[in-house]
């Protein structure tokens, strides 16, 4: 296994990821995205498979290159809602706080991927993270804060520690979400230093784990995640839908169970947002429905997650999935998870 994070496509040759002929051609693609690849990650593809769905995830593809029209640089339209940087208030109850645009890793379909990285928009100056909390202080109708980016979990435990401290010191925000892939692709960062700095403030805490193929859930990433739900800290499960990675109903199956086995609730089932250069990494709407379909009644009820289209220019996340239940002329008709159709109320006798 790697014993670091590989970032150039050069040491992704050297640690045998890629062909040494590729490195020029995706030189190019890393000059515009960047690259990152945890040892846990790198330790977990198979070279010999050209479609292993890690190695899908993280190393460079030559297609990133190619743009459609319609894909745009802020596909969920955060800009448009963003008072003061750092801060995306979409919706009244909740904020988004990207405190840092790092991550362990990087991700080739990321919906932020113009923002994050080495390039992308850094890590919040004190007084832009001074100006950030002033903004949700200044907002009673702030229930929840969800910590995203980029991924918190790469901050040191101490910083989160001062965060949640401030955080805790705004009597309405009663909710701190992180959104992170840390447990999974860097599961030894998450320490009991971090933990405690998760517990510190006293609101409810929250970790949404974003992990797409079941592979992810490692030995290693599940006791990262015992760590976390031992302390008392609930985790949620995101995914989203990938061309060639996820997209079949066994691949969702296995993985959706092993998030209820490592007691995360798989919560959101994300149709892939239209970032630049990711069309070959993503599915239908019809397909994912689909998908959606195999699973309901196949899979436990625990091992659902809503399917949501986040809906371009930042007008917020919509459910997309199957719809059971329709208007007939007397009353409704509703679909059984076998496809069959039934009269509700039933008919009388
Ligand atoms: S971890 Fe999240 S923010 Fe970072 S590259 Fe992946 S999808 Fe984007």
């Amino acid at each position: 296994m790697a014993a670091k994070t590989l970032r150039t496509p050069e040491s992704l040759a050297e640690a045998g990821l890629i062909a040494p002929e590729r490195v020029a051609a995706l030189a190019q693609v890393a000059a515009q995205y960047a690259v990152a690849i945890t040892p846990a990650m790198t330790g977990l593809v198979d070279p010999a498979d050209p479609a292993d769905p890690i190695a899908r995830q993280f190393v460079p593809d030559p297609l990133e290159l190619d743009v459609d029209p319609r894909e745009r640089a802020d596909p969920i339209g955060d800009d448009a809602h963003s008072p003061v940087p750092g801060v995306v208030h979409r919706y009244p109850d909740r904020v988004l706080l990207k405190v840092t645009h790092t991550c362990a890793v990087y991700c080739r379909f990321c919906f932020r991927r113009e923002m994050v990285g080495p390039a992308g928009e850094g890590t919040l100056t004190p007084a832009e993270l001074e100006a950030a909390l002033a903004y949700v202080a200044g907002r009673p109708e702030v229930w929840e804060v969800i910590l995203t980016g980029g991924d918190p979990l790469v901050l040191s435990p101490r910083r989160l520690g001062e965060l949640m401290a401030r955080l805790s010191a705004i009597a309405h925000v009663k909710v701190v979400r992180f959104h992170t892939r840390v447990p999974a692709v860097d599961p030894e960062a998450v320490t009991p230093e971090m933990v405690a700095a998760l517990k510190s403030a006293g609101q409810a805490v929250y970790v949404a784990l974003h992990a797409d193929h079941p592979r992810e859930l490692t030995p290693a990433a599940r006791a990262a995640c015992a760590r976390l739900v031992d302390a008392g800290i609930p985790m949620l499960g995101q995914t989203v839908l990938l061309k060639g990675i996820n997209d079949d109903a066994a691949t969702l199956a296995a993985l959706f169970r092993a998030m209820v086995e490592s007691r995360i609730k798989p919560y959101y089932l994300h149709h892939a947002d239209l970032a630049p250069g990711t069309g070959h990494l993503r599915t239908g709407v019809a397909e994912g429905q689909a998908l959606m379909r195999a699973l309901r009644g196949a899979v436990s009820g625990l091992c659902q997650p809503t399917y949501v289209l986040d809906v371009p220019g930042g007008y917020g996340k919509v459910p997309v999935g199957p719809v059971y239940l329709s208007q007939a002329a007397d009353g409704a008709c509703v679909e059984d998870p076998n496809g069959g159709r039934h009269a509700y109320p039933p008919s009388l006798p």
